[in-house]
């Protein structure tokens, strides 16, 4: 087993709410570490809509979805939250005290991620959101043999694509962006998308035009991929697409990457033992606490009656819980609540 990465909160899930708790665990002296199955932290804000403005956060009238994310990061910095991203949460296991290394013998649990790191904490805070991203796949048969050998459905580092010949599918916000981003970066960028509108920003769909008529990117429109061309062994080698226009014929390409979209799964939290309906995690409202002692589900991982998914019911519901979390890992201890008007502003943890 590797070393295993000791913290206070182990925190399912980087999205706002995720983060906003390793905020209120700090002002309690709690310690907090990350995991999510994404490759960057902001859950849904990041993924979904980092561009739309959000209205509903108190104190701001508007902002960002990417920008409140960026504050978010900024707010908790100073009590240095430590992370396992692009890892999924798989395997969660109850250990004791003594295992947990802890003198007050309260009990934890281990975790193993995806890549096999192991997280080892007194709390669990669940804050999954509707579950892990996982991509939507395009129906191709093989498919799965040329997975990270040409094919990708996520970007990770586009420095990976430079001077490469790239055919990008999909009508979406990411195949737009990524599509006008990749044209300055990878030798050949090719769109292919199976109607003639497109779903995503206004000004992409111009801009993706633009670069067309400009011949700095090549667009087929009515079109979709229907094969897969090149071995297992060797990586692709191109896609075999059927037009409404032209018929058949093979784009040669050394990646091919469709961005349909991400569905989220409850996945692996739903073979946890915890009280699940309605694909979410049953908790009480007193400390969001679910079935599990020592496990807690906030955000839009979980529900109870009245439940609203949204940032501030989130952000209420870590608040909540870090205290109940306090007095799990501090049994000894009394908790005296104070105002970060009397705090001053968090010093948060040094090293
Ligand atoms: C288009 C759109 C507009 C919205 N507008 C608003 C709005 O105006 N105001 C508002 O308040 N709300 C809005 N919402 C809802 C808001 O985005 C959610 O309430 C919020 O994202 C919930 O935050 P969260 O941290 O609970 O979960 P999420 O943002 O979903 O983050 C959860 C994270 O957990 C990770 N995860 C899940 N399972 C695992 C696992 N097993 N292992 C590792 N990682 C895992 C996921 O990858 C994800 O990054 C909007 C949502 C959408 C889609």
């Amino acid at each position: 087993m590797p070393k295993p990465i000791y913290t206070d909160i182990l925190i399912i899930g980087a999205g706002p709410v995720g983060l906003f708790t390793v905020f209120e665990a700090g002002l309690l002296k709690l310690r907090c570490h990350l995991v999510d199955a994404l490759p960057q932290v902001g859950g849904q804000l990041t993924e979904i809509y980092p561009k739309k403005p959000i209205y509903d956060i108190p104190g701001y009238p508007s902002v960002l979805a990417g920008e409140l994310v960026d504050k978010l990061e900024e707010q908790i910095a100073p009590f240095k939250p430590t992370y396992s991203l692009g890892q999924r949460a798989e395997k969660l296991e109850r250990i004791s005290g003594e295992e947990l290394g802890r003198d007050s013998g309260v009990e934890g649990f281990r975790l193993t991620t995806s890549r096999g790191e192991v997280i080892e904490a007194p709390v669990v805070a669940i804050a999954g959101g509707l579950g892990s991203f996982e991509p939507r796949k395009p129906p191709l048969p093989n498919i799965q043999a040329f997975e990270d050998r040409g094919v990708d459905y996520i970007i990770r580092d586009p420095e990976v694509y430079r001077d490469k010949r790239i055919l990008i599918a999909g009508g979406g916000d990411s195949a737009l962006d990524w599509t006008i981003f990749l044209a300055e970066v990878a030798a050949e960028v090719t769109l292919i998308h199976r109607r003639t509108s497109f779903r995503g920003a206004l000004d992409s769909v111009e801009k993706v035009h633009e670069l067309a008529q400009a011949g700095k990117i090549k667009l087929t429109t009515e079109a979709q991929a229907i094969a897969l061309e090149g071995s297992a062994n060797e990586g692709l080698s191109g896609v075999r697409i059927k037009t409404k226009v032209e018929g058949e014929r093979s784009i040669a390409c050394d990646n091919f990457i469709p961005l349909f979209g991400l569905s989220p799964k409850l996945g692996p939290i739903g073979e946890w033992g915890l009280g699940i309906e309605k694909n979410a995690v049953v908790v009480n409202t007193r400390d969001y606490a679910t079935s599990e002692a020592g496990i807690y589900a906030i955000g839009d991982i979980n529900t109870y009656p009245g439940k609203l998914k949204l940032i501030l019911c989130g952000f209420h519901e870590g608040t909540l819980m870090v205290q109940s979390a306090f007095k799990r890992i501090y049994p000894e201890q009394k908790l005296s609540f104070k105002y970060t008007t009397v705090q001053g502003q968090p010093t948060g943890f040094e090293g």
